[in-house]
């Protein structure tokens, strides 16, 4: 049984960032089918709201904490989680072991020019890894369809989605179960990074446990998203409280 840590109604998976890697390679070579959701206090929160994305997130196979407000909330609940999880490590780490074990992937989500630039680096960094598809994330509701077929005729190891919350979960959530296989995990900007087309938080304010905080000074259009963060410590304060 895996061990979870629920956080106001979100059961996060507790594990390390390695292990969890190393679980969804195991389960890509057994040819298994996984649904992963990683998730922060802003996607903890929008799950109130939006009842489809509730029903989308709580469907996964694992939640992982890809927020530093995730892993406090869990220690002040004394029941600690091992650490982060992020999608971009996840991302990275399939990435680097999917190379090695010459293991297909297929990309799905972020603009056209980020797509291509992606792709490029891809193949230039992990030159054993099969690429079996890759489009961008901005087709029509009535071609998300034919994107799963596409998917689907691909037999890819793991499929990367990044059209951001709560769309990539829908997505998933809507087409998993024709798949026999695949591990499906949505990566939200995580293309945009990879490819060079944005820059991730220095080492500095990662390591400061401030990336939320680097976030949003560098993309001010994000300050709005950030309210659900007092809100997710509002939230925590009053489950503490009825416990
Ligand atoms: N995106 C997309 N299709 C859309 C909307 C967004 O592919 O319809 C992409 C966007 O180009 C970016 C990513 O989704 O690459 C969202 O990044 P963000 O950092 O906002 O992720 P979030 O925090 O929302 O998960």
């Amino acid at each position: 049984m895996k061990q979870t840590v629920d956080i106001l109604g979100i059961p996060f998976y507790n594990v390390s960032q390695s292990t969890f890697v190393d679980e969804l390679i195991e389960a890509a070579a057994n040819q298994e089918r996984r649904f992963v959701v990683t998730a922060n206090p802003e996607i903890v929160m929008h799950t109130k709201q939006d009842m489809a994305f509730n029903h989308a997130v709580l469907q996964a196979d694992y939640i992982v904490a890809d927020g530093i407000g995730v892993v406090k909330a869990a220690k002040s609940i004394g029941k600690p989680l091992e650490g982060r999880v992020t999608g971009f490590d996840t991302m990275l780490g399939l990435l680097q072991k999917a190379n090695e074990m010459k293991m297909s992937v297929y990309f799905v989500g972020a603009k056209p020019n980020v797509i291509k630039k992606l792709v490029k680096h891809v193949e230039q960094n992990y030159s054993d890894i099969n690429i079996v598809g890759a489009r961008d994330g901005y087709f029509l509701a009535s071609e998300a369809e034919a994107v799963a077929d596409d998917i689907f005729q691909s037999k890819a190891d793991f499929i990367f989605l990044a059209l951001g919350f709560p769309r990539q979960e829908k997505w998933i959530s809507s087409y998993i179960e024709k798949f026999n296989k695949g591990i499906f995990i949505g990566v939200g900007g995580s293309f945009d990074v990879l490819s060079g087309c944005t820059k991730r938080a220095p080492e500095f304010w990662v390591k400061s446990n401030l990336e939320w905080l680097y976030r949003i000074l560098s993309q001010p259009r994000r300050w709005r998203r950030a309210l659900a963060i007092p809100k997710f410590v509002m939230a925590m304060k009053r489950q503490r409280k009825q416990r």
